[in-house]
């Protein structure tokens, strides 16, 4: 059977100085490294046996029928520091898919290129790969992995290392900063085409650019409370890097909390803490400030559209602390938060940064009645564990709510390092073990014990960096 891919573009369609024409760059010899079957089918592929000729494809040799490659443009905020021209500096979007984006990521360079060599390592691509799949079995919307291919080429970086490309599906790769550069180039019918493609793909219900906004905001909160619940870290939330669909998207320095602190940081570039773990709370009301401001000159009268998105935007912080409350209930049995859960919630976490808990086991060891061990200062914890068992009381189902909402495995830095450099030495059993135990991160199976183990020291991953 041949290779069938159901593509429909339609964001070729709009204006042409949304995109450049560019086709991915030949590899010298493509080789799949992990192909995700199940998505395959959820996306209507067929003939996908032979994978020789899939690595072919999803290496960025053969250009599979019906696709129509290009490299979007986008602009946006990084560290807080306008960029005004981004772009797909190193990915081809190859058309969408049952409507979902297939993206080449790594396929060499395009016109936003700068002075990248549009290529990625072998690193990044695996670890995009087993971290957004985690994210989706965690129940968090993100961006998903079809195919990782190895391109036998060597990439420079501070050494020579194995070069990847990694195959990305998303709900769209329109982004904050896809806004941002249409509106900063004062391109009002671009912009316009842009948000009646995103109001139709993504939105369809919204009547306009305040319930647009509206919206968008409502689903970044509630992603930012997923990431927060199973203490994600995405690392890198500049405007470019913030989904309009709210789906996770870029996995670049991103981490898991081991031990919990609220202003955890690994990545290498955020010296300041910006995107440090609870601060995703702030930074995404700022990001859709952005986006609100750029869709200003949408509305006919800018006086009224300033009023309104104000209000929405203002809005943003009382919404993400409700989610929050709920979730952080959630996480120690409760379903039906009053007022003073959580005070309780927080005296927990409090307990658990003092004493450097690990942030998974400890709530995953409140199902089992072990988070005591979790603990240093036991006494502390005894008194909380007092006020949470009378509370619990009146609880239908504490146990199954708990189960539900804290995971005992997730990707652990450590694992996804060593991981990585047994791929790089062509040992992909890790990747495979991590793969399986991750499909399921809800559920305790003895043969992933070992995935739930923190770092001990020297494992101990200090420092993430962006994935190029
Ligand atoms: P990121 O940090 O992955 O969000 O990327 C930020 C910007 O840098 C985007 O415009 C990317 O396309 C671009 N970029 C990152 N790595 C490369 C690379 N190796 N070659 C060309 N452009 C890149
Ligand atoms: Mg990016």
């Amino acid at each position: 059977m041949t290779l069938s891919i159901p593509f429909e573009n339609s964001y070729t369609r709009l204006p042409d100085r949304l995109f450049a024409r560019i086709n991915p760059e030949p590899v010298a010899a493509p080789e799949m490294l992990a192909y995700n079957h199940p998505l395959a089918r959820t996306l209507g592929i067929t003939g996908d046996d032979d994978m020789a000729a899939l690595a072919q494809v999803f290496g960025g040799n053969t250009l599979p029928d019906g696709a129509d490659p290009i490299a979007q443009l986008y602009a946006g905020h990084q560290f807080g520091h306008w960029n005004p021209q981004l772009g797909d500096g190193r990915a081809v979007l190859l058309g969408e898919v049952n409507g979902f984006d297939m993206q080449l990521k790594g396929s060499g360079r395009t016109p936003f290129s700068r002075n990248g060599d549009g290529r990625a390592w072998l690193g990044p691509v695996l670890r995009e790969f087993v971290v957004s799949e985690a994210m989706h079995a965690l129940g968090v919307p993100t961006t998903r992995a079809l195919a990782a291919v190895a391109t036998g080429e060597t990439v420079q970086r501070e050494r020579g290392l194995p070069g990847a490309v990694l195959t990305r599906i998303a709900s769209s790769h329109i982004r904050v900063g896809t806004f941002q550069a249409l509106a900063a180039r004062q391109d009002y019918d671009g912009l316009r085409a842009l948000f009646d493609h995103a109001v139709a793909r993504h939105y369809p219900q919204a009547d306009g650019p305040l319930a647009f906004l509206e919206a968008v905001i409502e689903a970044q909160a509630q992603l930012v409370t997923k990431w927060m619940s199973v203490g994600f870290i995405h690392g890198v939330m500049n405007t470019d890097n913030c989904a309009i669909s709210g789906e996770t998207i870029d996995y670049g320095p991103c981490a898991f909390l081991d031990e919990y602190h609220p202003l955890a940081v690994f990545s290498s570039i955020d010296q300041r803490g910006r995107y440090a773990y609870a601060r995703q709370a702030e930074i995404i009301v700022w990001n859709m400030a952005q986006l609100a401001t750029a869709l200003v000159p949408l509305m006919p009268d800018a006086d009224v559209a300033i009023a309104d998105f104000t209000k929405a935007v203002h809005g943003m912080a009382p919404r993400l602390e409700a989610l929050w409350a709920e979730a952080l209930a959630r996480k120690i049995g409760i379903t039906a938060p009053r007022k003073d859960d959580f005070d309780l919630g927080n005296r927990l976490l409090a307990l658990m940064a003092q004493d450097g808990a690990d942030f998974t086991n400890t709530f995953a060891a409140l199902v089992t009645g072990t988070a005591r061990d979790q603990m240093t200062d036991r006494d502390a914890f005894e008194v909380w564990a007092q006020d949470w068992q009378a509370r619990l009381a009146s609880e239908d189902a504490p146990e199954a709510v708990m189960r539900a909402a804290n995971p005992v495995l997730i990707p652990r830095n450590h694992r996804i390092e060593e991981m990585i450099a047994a791929a790089v030495d062509g040992d992909m059993a890790p990747f495979t073990h991590l793969m399986q135990g991750l499909a399921k991160p809800y559920e305790d199976r003895p043969a992933f014990a070992d995935l739930r183990r923190p770092p001990v020291e020297s494992e101990r991953v200090h420092r993430t960096f962006c994935g190029t």
